[in-house]
Formats: C-alpha cells, sequence, structure tokens
C-alpha cells in the first residue's frame, strides 16, 4: 500500500470481464483500491475494440466512478488518414464531442509506430494537424504515444515476445526511430504549447539531453514514466545523472504503470510500488525484467510533483463530470460503428445509465 497521495496517470481496459465475468466497471475499482492510489486515469485506445467503443466504456466507468479520469480516443474510421472523414466525422469534431460529454483530455497512440503505418506515416498529416492546433488552443492535455524502444529495429535485440505482438519494425515498412522523432520534433516545433505529456519517457532514456531541449522550447510538454523497462536501465545505469534530472525536472515528470483491466491486481500494486520507491526512496528495488534499480529518493515538493501534483496541475484537481446527454447523443451517433458484440455489451450500460 502506497503511503501518500499519488495518480497512476496512464492505464487501460482491455477487455469486458476478467476470468471471473466481472465486469471492468464493477472491478478495475479493486486495482485502485489496494494499490492506495486516490485516482488514476483511464487511456482510451483503438484496440481492442474500437476508439468509439472504448470512449463509451470510459465514459460509462465515469459515471459509475467519480474519481476517475479518463481520457477519449479519435477514430480513424478511414485508414490512410485522410481529410475527407464522413460528413461530420472529422478529428476536431470527435475531439470536441469528447470533451462534451466530459473527458479530462485526448490519448493519442498515432505516432507508436503500428498505429502510424496504417495511418499513412505521417504525424503531421494536416488532418492531424488541425486536431493539434484546436488542443494546443484550448489547453487540452494530452497522453502521446510516439515511437517505441530502439531495438524494436533490431532483430537482434527485440525481445521474441515482443515480435510475437508485432512490435519488430525493421522490415522496412515502418519508419525508423530517427524518423519518427523527427516527425515529433517537428509537430512541438509547429505547436510549442501543445500540453502533450511524452508517454514512456519518449523512449529516450539514452539521449535524456533531447528532452532537455523539448523542455525549454515547449514549456507545457512533460513526460510519463510509464514503464518501458528499457528507459529504467538508463537511469540506473546514468543514476546520478537521472537523481538530478528528475530534481531539476520535476514539474515535467508523471508516473503511470500502463496497467489494463484484466490485468491481476498483484500485478498493479507490484508496479505501482516499484515506480512510488524509485521516487521517493533510495531503495535497491527488484524492477522491471528482474534487473535492479536503485531510487533516487525526491522529497518535499519535487516528490509531490510526480506522484500527482503536476497531472492535477495540467488535467484539473477532480475529474470531469459526464454529461450524459452529450454521451447519449455520441453513442446514438456512432452506434452503428460498433461490432455486434461491443454493441451488445454497451447497450446494458446505456440502458442502465441514460434511461
Ligand atoms: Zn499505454
Amino acid at each position: 500500500m502506497i503511503p501518500e497521495k499519488i495518480i497512476d496517470t496512464h492505464l487501460h481496459i482491455e477487455a469486458w470481464k476478467n476470468e471471473e465475468y466481472d465486469s471492468f466497471i464493477d472491478c478495475f475499482e479493486g486495482h485502485r483500491e489496494q494499490s492506495g492510489l486516490s485516482s488514476f486515469n483511464l487511456c482510451a485506445l483503438p484496440t481492442p475494440m474500437r476508439a468509439v467503443c472504448q470512449n463509451m466504456m470510459m465514459a460509462f466507468y465515469k459515471i459509475a466512478h467519480e474519481n476517475s479520469f479518463a481520457h477519449g480516443a479519435l477514430d480513424h474510421i478511414i485508414w490512410p488518414i485522410t481529410e475527407n472523414m464522413p460528413e461530420g466525422m472529422d478529428l476536431v469534431t470527435q475531439y470536441k464531442e469528447l470533451m462534451e460529454i466530459g473527458f479530462d483530455g485526448i490519448k493519442l497512440i498515432e505516432g507508436k509506430p503500428t498505429a502510424l503505418k496504417p495511418l499513412g506515416n505521417n504525424l503531421n498529416h494536416i488532418a492531424l494537424d488541425r486536431l493539434y492546433s484546436e488542443m494546443e488552443k484550448d489547453g487540452t492535455h494530452i497522453v502521446f504515444h510516439i515511437n517505441d524502444p530502439e531495438e524494436f529495429w533490431d532483430i537482434s535485440k527485440v525481445d521474441p515476445e515482443f515480435v510475437k505482438r508485432g512490435w519488430f519494425y525493421g522490415d522496412g515498412t515502418y519508419l525508423t526511430y530517427k524518423e519518427i522523432q523527427e516527425q515529433a520534433l517537428t509537430l512541438l516545433k509547429n505547436h510549442p504549447n501543445l500540453k502533450a505529456t511524452l508517454a514512456h519517457f519518449f523512449f529516450c532514456g539514452e539521449t535524456p539531453e533531447l528532452l532537455e531541449e523539448i523542455f525549454e522550447k515547449c514549456p507545457e510538454v512533460c513526460v510519463d514514466l510509464t514503464p518501458g523497462c528499457e528507459m529504467y536501465h538508463s537511469f540506473e545505469a546514468h543514476h546520478d545523472y537521472y537523481k538530478e534530472f528528475f530534481k531539476r525536472h520535476s514539474k515535467r515528470v508523471m508516473l503511470g504503470t500502463d496497467g489494463s483491466f484484466p490485468w491481476q491486481t498483484k500485478g498493479h500494486v507490484w508496479c505501482m510500488d516499484v515506480l512510488y520507491r524509485f521516487i521517493a526512496t533510495n531503495d535497491k528495488i527488484m524492477a522491471f525484467d528482474d534487473s535492479i534499480l536503485t531510487g533516487i529518493a525526491l522529497d518535499g515538493e519535487e516528490k509531490k510533483d510526480i506522484l500527482y501534483k503536476n497531472f492535477e496541475r495540467r488535467v484539473s484537481p477532480t475529474p470531469k463530470q459526464i454529461n450524459k446527454s452529450a454521451l447519449k447523443a455520441y453513442i446514438d451517433k456512432y452506434k452503428s460503428l460498433l461490432s455486434d458484440e461491443e454493441w451488445l455489451n454497451i447497450e446494458p450500460l446505456y440502458s442502465k445509465y441514460l434511461k
């Protein structure tokens, strides 16, 4: 149990039910309670349900558990990305609908190689660029996944487990690590005030000087420490440097586990405990992939910034309430995009919470 206030800013829901057939809406809360989190932030994804469906699930979750934050996702509908989306379903319209429903921010996975490739390998496509402009203007918080660990491009280094998941990118059909990074830097140059939290430390554990540069130029950019175990190898290998880095940049860092329903609560509690001890103690911790990690023992305001204050400052001290009529209109509008199975699961929630 974590002994002080902490927010997990990066979690997912990947199933309707757990092995005991309990619904996500009833039992994901158990993770929060047993980990001792004051709150958490659910991030919608375009998989395994499509994005509109994930948004509906998370909105219902927020109705049932009002202390939960959630970031909604965009549904691209047509791949590769195009300016000619179906009438009234362009990305900016979708974004505005999500904010009206009461999402606390937006999750973009569009920069992960597996998402970027089918979209056409252009993170700065005009349709996305318009979206960034709107979010930048509104000061909307984004959990933004861009790139992946560099070893995922090298078959001799990537874990076979990840190859099985489709995360080997060295076959020539994906942009390279450097190319994606370049696109991200262009994006940030065009939108220097975007309130983006770059997930997984922007996969820059070995090149933190790049982050220093971004922090300098983009006052609203943060990173999260959601594992990615490779970044923790870097933190350990350059312990003194990183201790100083996190102290100096404590306002630019947030915590997340990447836990997902139906993750075992045990796993979630363990992961949160590792993250907490890394920040708040100088313990030698058995960390991700069983490597040793030495805590950086931040205290006072710097510790609180990372544990929860940065998220509250950047998003809101309390989660937004769901606007039920906006949610109802959203479901009525996008229902036809759902699979039969998705609708079968959404319909009872719709009847329970919106009728
Ligand atoms: Zn994630």
